[in-house]
């Protein structure tokens, strides 16, 4: 198992966070793009949400054609390189190739994806040439992966965008959630450097629509908003403790990490609370930055968590312990955390029941809370019209991604409730297209 020290220099940071996905080389590539059977029907396209055209684009790879397989790649996936490598492959393009049923170890898509499209950017070739301006305007609130890939479709047809942005800088949770193990900061600025140089949207960060006036202004000056706000901060648990020193959000603590790596400070023990992938990915990044001791712990059965096994298994390679079916009574301390008050669970007709008198305490001196992220109900509940369902996302026409306001078109986080970078990119280019048929 490696061991990870508490990193004080860039060295230091870039062997914690070294890449599962580094990029190939010409060679790699060529030969790696030989293996592939260019199957008809392709179950690996079937499995990407994106449904890029996989055979097609290898195929590109294979006959030095790096510029054709980008563009088949951009032509579905504005977010190429970034999915390349932050994509759940294993269960997705990788986990349905066909090579999967005979033992063979199945094509890494991903790798020449990113291999493809880097090499690309990292020439700043263009690829696309723009529809004449139709001089309709759109809002797009949010520059995450649905709001870009929304606004570059929508410049690709003409429409001129403004993006709104409540951050100094684009891409939302691949920057500022997505693990630094598997892309960097650097692949991510230069892919949306790389997009705005190609479409020429406009992005104003620092620039949050939180009012119902500010609503109003984009409803008066644009012809359709595009809504792709994502989620918000770490759900509280709602328990005794839960505003401790060092009782942290998941998404809160992977931002500190993302922006400033060194001056974390992480306690040596270290509790995760939650079965998720963002549990997965706090506990393995708390491990490389020197923790002596993570552990994850989760209120159902291993086999009920909703992280993917490769998740599980990357955690505990770097050391993560897991603890299942235990749900925590109470954080520990007095200003500091000192541990958590635990209670023994089991499940009954798919229901977490506490076993009575089976408490105990596991001492710590952090507590990080993966327990899912909320709602942006603030913004959304100010917009008129707008309708949810149960779980409170937001309701949209399936083939168009139109609100009941039809005005507003949304996608991403916000819309599907939190799935991956790839969904959002698809809903947000999808989203452009409905915003299309709606003003032609
Ligand atoms: C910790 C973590 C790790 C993850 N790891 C992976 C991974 O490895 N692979 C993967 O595929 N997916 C991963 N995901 C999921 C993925 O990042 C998201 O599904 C995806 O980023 C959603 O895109 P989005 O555009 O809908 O929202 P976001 O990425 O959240 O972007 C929303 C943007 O809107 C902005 N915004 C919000 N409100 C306002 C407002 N009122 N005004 C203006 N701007 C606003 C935000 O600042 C942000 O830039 C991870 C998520 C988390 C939390
Ligand atoms: S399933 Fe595998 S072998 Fe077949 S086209 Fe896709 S990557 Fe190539």
């Amino acid at each position: 198992m490696p061991e990870y020290k508490t990193p004080t220099s860039q060295k230091d940071i870039d062997h914690a966070f070294e890449q599962l996905k580094p990029y190939m080389n010409p060679t790699m590539a060529y030969y790696e793009s030989s293996r592939c059977l260019f199957c008809y029907d392709a179950p690996c396209v079937q499995a990407c949400p994106t449904n890029i055209d996989i055979p097609l684009f290898i195929r590109q790879i294979n006959t030095d054609n790096i510029a054709g397989a980008a563009k088949t790649i951009y032509d579905s996936n504005y977010f190429g390189n970034i999915c390349g490598k932050v994509c759940p492959t294993e269960v997705l393009c990788e986990g349905a190739c066909v090579f999967n049923h005979q033992n063979v170890k199945p094509i890494e898509i991903g790798r020449l994806q990113s291999f493809a499209t880097n090499t690309i950017i990292e020439k700043n070739k263009k690829l696309y040439k723009l529809a004449e301006n139709n001089g309709k305007k759109i809002a797009v609130i949010g520059a995450g992966p649905a709001g870009i890939s929304c606004a570059c479709e929508l410049r690709l047809l003409g429409y001129n965008v403004n993006i709104y942005e409540a951050k100094e800088h684009s891409s939302g949770l691949a920057l500022y959630g997505c693990a630094p193990y598997k892309v960097t900061n650097e692949d991510v600025m230069q892919e949306m450097d790389y997009l705005q140089n190609q479409f020429g949207f406009n992005v104003k960060y620092n620039s949050r629509i939180d009012t119902e006036e500010k609503l109003k202004e984009l409803e008066n000056k644009y012809d359709a908003i595009f809504l792709g706000i994502g989620l918000g901060n770490t759900r509280s648990l709602n328990i005794a403790g839960g505003n401790l020193n060092n009782c942290i959000g998941a998404t809160e603590y992977i931002e500190q990490i993302k922006l400033n790596p060194i001056n974390v400070k992480i306690g040596k023990k270290i509790i995760v609370i939650g079965g998720g992938n963002t549990a997965m990915d706090a506990a393995s990044e708390s491990a490389r930055l020197g923790a002596n001791k993570v552990t994850l712990a989760y209120r159902r059965s291993k086999e009920e968590m909703g992280a993917y096994d490769f998740e599980y298994e990357l955690a505990k390679a770097v050391g993560v312990k897991g603890m299942f079916n235990v749900s925590p009574v109470a954080i520990l301390g007095n200003e500091e955390v000192e541990g958590v008050h635990f209670i023994k669970t089991k499940t009954e007709n798919g229901k977490v029941v506490n076993i009575t008198g089976s408490d105990f305490k596991l001492e710590c001196n952090t507590v990080i809370l993966a327990t899912g992220q909320s709602k942006k109900t603030d913004l959304l509940s100010k917009i008129n019209n707008l309708k949810f369902d149960k779980k409170g996302k937001i309701l949209v026409d399936e083939n168009t991604l139109q609100t009941s306001n039809p005005k507003y078109f949304a996608g991403g986080d916000a819309m599907n409730g939190g799935a991956e970078v790839v969904n959002a990119a698809a809903e947000g280019k999808k989203a452009a297209r409905g915003i299309h048929s709606f003003l032609i």
